[in-house]
């Protein structure tokens, strides 16, 4: 804008009008720009806000309910849908008992499938090609945007593809749909977009590796089964669970026979072997909600949620025939057999007075242990059970 100094009194009643018309102008365009500038603080305001909850996750599950619906409800958009690369279904276990998964999340498997709907779109010029293009989010109403986030079908006229990058891998992609064809225009500025996609990106990673570490830190690395400190911590919550239920809770204590025996003539990789082939051959026996856990060497426990003493009877009965018949060649082929003696214990809320979880959890692997100790000494592989309530403090 050329701005010549004015000198007014010397201006003829055009100039002035002139002057006046383009005041207007300059003032209809500040407010403009004041106004679009405003909407941007609300914008970014709303991006920190959602970014700020994303960080306060805690799990994964957490942090995908807050990227499903919580993003669909805070930037009021009509869809939502995220695919992840899951190449050994860590993610999928993680979420576990989320099963059946929302329609909107999806994992792939491999890393050729997560990217090929990128090169399809890179090689029609439909997205931008080269590496840094390539890894920004793209908005736009073109339908094969809209077919890549799955939206097809719906009411959708523009999305947001947000590509999700961890060191310049991609390992999945956030996708928004709008009703509105200029909601996600491509003139949009997307800096906030990227800086959201990254944040998403490092949040999927973290809470990812932190919980894989606190998983690893709770299983038996040989046998893949949970470890004594996981058993303790599912003890008492069961201890809890069934006092809050009123139902019985049993608890087995496996003790494999002669182990040492086993180890010092065939070898102690193939006493690994048959540990592993003992653990897999209990699981079969359980129902999902049973807990399996290796405690020691060659010492298995199990505890049974609204069980009996009867019932529990049967399962540790059928867990020691279940062992009778592994067969592990040994390291010349020969064939290794064993056995296992098995204590029970079940214990009822108010089978004694004023218990806290912590004499239910002592006195309940007490018993079992006396059970597996009375097993031992009336000659191995068999099955006994101790009344809890007839055991005093130990
Ligand atoms: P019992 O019938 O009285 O239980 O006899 P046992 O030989 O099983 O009992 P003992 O407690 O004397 O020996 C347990 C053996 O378990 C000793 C050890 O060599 C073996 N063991 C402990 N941990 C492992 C392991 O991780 N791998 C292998 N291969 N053996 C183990
Ligand atoms: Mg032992
Ligand atoms: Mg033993």
């Amino acid at each position: 804008m050329n701005l010549k100094p004015i000198i007014t009194n010397s201006l003829s009643s055009q100039d002035r009008h002139d002057l006046h018309h383009e005041n207007q102008h300059l003032k209809t365009q500040l407010r403009a720009l004041l106004d679009s500038v405003g909407t941007y603080r609300g914008t970014q305001r709303r991006f920190e806000n959602f970014e700020l909850k994303l960080l306060e996750c805690q799990n994964f599950k957490k942090l995908i309910e807050c990227l499903i619906e919580t993003i669909s409800v805070d930037f009021k958009l009509e869809k939502v849908s995220l695919t992840l690369f899951d190449p050994n279904g860590i993610s999928r276990e993680m979420l576990g008992t989320v099963l059946p998964y929302p329609k909107q999340l999806d994992f792939v498997d491999h890393y050729q499938e997560l990217c090929a709907p990128f090169r399809e779109l890179q090689a029609s010029g439909i997205w931008p090609g080269g590496t840094s293009g390539a890894m920004r989010p793209q908005l736009g109403s073109q339908k094969e945007y809209i077919k890549l986030a799955g939206f097809s079908g719906y009411p959708i006229r523009s999305v947001a593809i947000l590509p999700l990058i961890r060191e310049n891998l991609l390992i999945g992609y956030l996708c928004l749909g709008s009703d509105k064809k200029d909601r996600f225009d491509p003139e949009l500025a997307i800096e906030l977009l990227c800086h959201l996609s990254a944040v998403i990106a490092v949040c999927l990673e973290n809470t990812l590796s932190r919980e894989q570490l606190h998983q690893l830190s709770q299983i038996d690395m040989l046998t893949r089964v949970k470890n004594r400190r996981a058993f303790d911590k599912a003890l008492r919550r069961e201890i809890a669970r069934s006092d809050r239920d009123n139902l019985p809770l049993s608890c087995l204590f496996a003790d494999l026979d002669y182990f040492k025996i086993i180890n010092d003539t065939y070898g102690h990789p193939t006493g690994d072997r048959t540990l592993k082939a003992v653990a897999t051959s209990i699981q079969e026996q359980l129902r999902e909600t049973d807990i399996l856990a290796r405690i020691g060497g060659e010492e298995f426990t199990v505890l049974l949620p609204n069980t009996e003493a009867d019932k529990a009877r049967d399962i540790a009965e059928r867990i020691r025939l279940n062992i009778e018949k592994i067969e592990i060649p040994d390291d010349q082929g020969k064939i290794v057999r064993l056995t296992t003696s098995i204590g029970y214990a079940s214990w009822h809320p108010g089978i004694i007075d004023n218990e806290s979880i912590d004499d239910v959890h002592r006195r309940l692997m007490a018993t079992a242990d006396k059970a597996v100790y009375k097993a031992k000494q009336s000659g191995r592989n068999r099955v006994r059970g101790e009344q809890y309530s007839q055991l005093k403090d130990s």
